[in-house]
């Protein structure tokens, strides 16, 4: 037997810990030890059981695994390989990352990207790769300049405002971090951030069309905040909208949209097609330094602490990522 989190039911949505054997795992191809996760703002949610991820009972949590194959009925991989997967339902629908042993569909795993460690590779995790196809979807609408103009990261001490700040800052741009916490703004320098704007800044209900001061920006954070972040685009800028730390509504207007052309474009991570996600994982490997990995980094847990760091998460208090070492 071997050491999982498990929610077991849906009228008892809060993981424990749980003894499973290779038997209790779901009937899919590849047979994966699992030796590393990570903890991201969804982990938190299925975690505590304060967010409704999971659909299917019981389940297993966990959107991120770095592991090494052990039994394969795919060709496209070995026992011995080292992979990835990140999100395509793990958590959801499909059983996921915590458990020290999973079955996963070949479909979700990609080699473990080269230069990386499997701790970098899950310090990275979802988050890092979610803001990489943001930040590619960005340069992809071209309105981004080295040359001038400021773009903006908010939920900057979280995790993938963490690794969009780095990203952006390693590709050149001058980087503004909303934060909430004064106290990261060390950290985020470090990683890259040049100038702060407090949080509370863009939370308050604002005008329709502010003054213009963002050529691009991340948005982590949903709600007024994504709508005020939209007010201050300039004219042709780009926004992508990849979370809901600050809640799941959008109260804007179209005014950006048609009088400035700004673009407010989506980004998911789970179901992200194999060319994109390959395309997010090139540019973390070669713009992030093994120092802005470390930093990002906040500590490493076992499947035991899970419960309390998954608190600790959706409270706000997590600087960039935690590991999970798993098996
Ligand atoms: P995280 O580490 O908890 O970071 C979220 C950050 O948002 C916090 O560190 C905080 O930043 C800020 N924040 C939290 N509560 C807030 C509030 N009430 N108002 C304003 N700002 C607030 O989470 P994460 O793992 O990076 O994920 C961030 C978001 O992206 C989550 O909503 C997550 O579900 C989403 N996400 C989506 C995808 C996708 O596929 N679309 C993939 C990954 C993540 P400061 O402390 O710096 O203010």
């Amino acid at each position: 037997t071997f050491e999982a989190l498990l929610i077991r039911a849906k009228d008892n949505p809060k993981a424990s810990l749980a003894e499973l054997s290779l038997s209790d795992l779901p009937d899919l191809p590849v047979l994966v030890r699992v030796d590393y996760s990570s903890l991201n703002y969804k982990d938190g949610l299925s975690v505590t059981g304060k967010g409704r991820i999971a659909r299917r009972f019981p389940m297993v949590p966990g959107i991120d695994i770095a592991g090494t194959v052990v039994e394969s009925a795919s060709e496209a991989f070995k026992p011995g390989d080292r992979v990835i997967a990140n999100g395509n339902g793990m958590s959801e629908t499909e059983w996921g990352a915590y458990s020290a042993y999973q079955r996963v569909r070949p479909e979700w795993l990609m080699p473990q990207p080269e230069g990386l460690t499997q701790k970098q590779a899950m310090a990275i995790g979802t988050a890092g790769y979610t803001a990489a196809l943001c930040v590619n979807q960005l340069l992809a609408w071209g309105s981004l300049s080295t040359e001038d103009g400021k773009v903006l990261v908010t939920g900057a001490a979280g995790g993938v405002g963490s690794y969009a700040v780095a990203l952006l800052a390693s590709l050149g741009f001058s980087v503004t971090a909303s934060t909430g916490r004064p106290e990261t703004h060390d950290y985020l320098r470090q990683l890259g951030a040049s100038d702060f704007i407090d949080r509370r800044e863009l939370s308050e209900a604002g005008k329709p069309l502010q003054a213009e001061r963002w050529t691009g920006a991340v948005d982590s954070v949903g709600s007024t905040t994504l709508a005020n972040v939209l007010a201050q685009t300039v004219y042709g800028g780009a926004v992508t909208a990849c979370g809901l730390a600050g809640g799941p509504d959008l109260p804007a207007t179209v005014m950006p949209h048609i009088l400035r052309s700004v673009a407010l474009i989506g980004v998911d991570s789970v179901m992200a097609p194999k060319k994109r996600r390959e395309a997010a994982w090139r540019l973390l490997q070669t713009q992030l330094s093994s120092e802005q990995i470390a930093l990002a980094t906040e500590g490493e847990v076992a499947l035991k602490d899970l419960p309390q760091a998954a608190e600790d998460i959706l409270a706000g208090k997590v600087r960039g990522r935690i590991v999970v070492k798993v098996s």
